[in-house]
C-alpha cells in the first residue's frame, strides 16, 4: 500500500483544494480527508497531468456525476512513488505521459543550451577581443577586401580636405614620380599628395593614400631621405597597419561595416576620427622601417637616407617636437637598428637619385 500527502480539488470543495491522501491499495485508487468518505477514482478513465513546481508533482483528473475531480500530489518524491505504485489500468496512460515528460525535458535541456549560446556568444567573442585584440584585428583586416579598405582610407581623406592645403607644384611632381617608383606592381593604387604644412610629418591612410608635408620635405637635404620617410608610409599600408588599428579600436561594428562594405553612418564618421588620431604600435613601426628598408633597396634606392632622416628627427630638438617624432617613437633606436641592416649590405653601390625642386 502507497499513501502520499495530497490536495484534493472538487464540487463543493474550496478553489485551493483541501489536504487529503492519496492511496493506492491492491489496485484500487482513493483519496482520504479523515473526515468524509473516501473518493474513489476510476482508474480507467483517470487521466495523468504534470503539475506543480517545475513539473515535478502529478495530477490525476476524473469526471462523476457530480463533476470534475482533481488530487494532486506536487512532493516530487512522493509524485515518482505514486507513478510506480499505479493500478494495471493507469499503465497505459503512465507510459504515454512519460513520453510527453521526456520530450518536455529534453526540450526544456535544449532550451537552456541555447539560451546559454546566445548569452555566451557575446561574452566569448568580448573576452577574446579583450585578450587577442591585435591576433583578431590582424585575422579581420587580411578578409576585408582591399576596396572597402580603399573606400575606408577615401572617407577618412574626405574628412580631412577641409583643413589641408594640397600643393600641386613640382615638389608634388617629384613625390609623386618616387612614390611610383616604390608602389609599382602593388595590389594598392596609391595617390601622393603634398600638404602645405609647417610640421615635419607625412601619413598613410588606409588603401593607399599617402600624405607628405611641405614642411617634411623642407626637412630634408637629400632625395634618398624623402625615399625613406615614403617607404616606411608605402609599408603601413602594405601590412595594413591603419585597418588594423581601426579594427582594434572600433571592434565588431568596423568589422561587420568593412565585411559586408556598408560603411555609411555614423561608423564612417568614427573611423575618419580615429585615423586622425592614429597612432602605430612599436611593432608596426619596427615593421614599416624594415619592410620599407628591403622596399628602397629592392627599388634600387639607397637606404641610408632613411636612417639619416630618423637621426635627424633625432637630434632635432626645438620648442615644438617634430610631429614625426611624437607619432613615430624610438627614432634612436630605429635609426640604430637601419645602420646594422645597412653593415650587412656590404658596401653596396646605390646610383644618387636626382634632386628635389
Ligand atoms: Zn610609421
Amino acid at each position: 500500500m502507497l499513501r502520499v500527502a495530497a490536495r484534493l480539488f472538487g464540487p463543493g470543495l474550496p478553489a485551493a483544494g483541501k489536504p487529503a491522501s492519496l492511496v493506492v491499495d491492491l489496485g484500487q485508487l482513493q483519496v482520504e480527508d479523515g473526515q468524509a468518505l473516501p473518493v474513489r477514482i476510476p482508474a480507467g478513465s483517470a487521466e495523468l497531468r504534470r503539475v506543480g513546481f517545475d513539473q515535478r508533482g502529478v495530477e490525476l483528473a476524473w469526471r462523476d456525476s457530480e463533476g470534475a475531480w482533481a488530487v494532486h500530489v506536487l512532493d516530487a518524491a512522493d509524485a515518482r512513488a505514486l507513478l510506480a505504485a499505479l493500478p494495471q489500468q493507469l499503465a497505459a496512460a503512465v507510459g504515454a505521459f512519460e513520453s510527453t515528460l521526456r520530450r518536455q525535458q529534453r526540450w526544456r535541456r535544449l532550451g537552456l543550451a541555447a539560451l546559454i549560446l546566445v548569452l555566451a556568444v557575446p561574452v566569448l567573442l568580448l573576452a577574446l577581443l579583450a585578450s587577442r585584440a591585435d591576433e583578431l584585428a590582424g585575422l579581420v583586416s587580411s578578409k576585408i577586401p582591399v576596396a572597402h579598405e580603399r573606400q575606408l582610407g577615401e572617407m577618412a581623406y574626405e574628412q580631412m580636405k577641409p583643413n589641408l592645403k594640397p600643393v600641386n607644384d613640382a615638389r608634388r611632381s617629384a613625390v609623386v614620380v618616387l612614390g611610383e617608383r616604390l608602389t609599382s606592381g602593388s595590389r594598392y593604387r596609391y595617390e601622393f599628395h603634398v600638404v602645405e604644412d609647417a610640421f615635419v610629418n607625412a601619413f598613410a591612410l588606409p588603401g593607399g593614400i599617402v600624405v607628405v608635408h611641405t614642411g617634411l620635405l623642407a626637412a630634408t637635404t637629400r632625395t634618398e631621405q624623402l625615399a625613406g620617410v615614403l617607404a616606411h608610409e608605402v609599408e603601413h599600408v602594405e601590412q595594413r597597419h591603419g585597418l588594423e588599428a581601426i579594427i582594434k579600436s572600433l571592434g565588431l561594428r568596423a568589422m561587420w561595416a568593412l565585411a559586408t562594405g556598408d560603411l555609411g553612418g555614423t561608423l564612417a564618421g568614427e573611423a575618419g576620427q580615429q585615423l586622425l588620431e592614429l597612432s602605430f604600435s612599436r611593432d608596426a613601426e619596427m615593421q614599416a622601417d624594415q619592410a620599407g628598408f628591403d622596399r628602397l633597396v629592392s627599388r634600387g634606392i639607397d637606404p641610408s637616407g632613411m636612417a639619416e632622416f630618423f637621426d635627424k628627427l633625432a637630434k632635432s630638438g626645438g620648442p615644438t617636437p617634430p610631429q614625426l617624432l611624437s607619432t613615430h617613437p624610438e627614432s634612436v633606436e630605429r635609426s640604430e637598428a637601419m645602420r646594422a641592416r645597412i653593415a650587412s649590405l656590404g658596401g653596396r653601390r646605390f646610383e644618387p637619385l636626382a634632386p628635389l625642386p
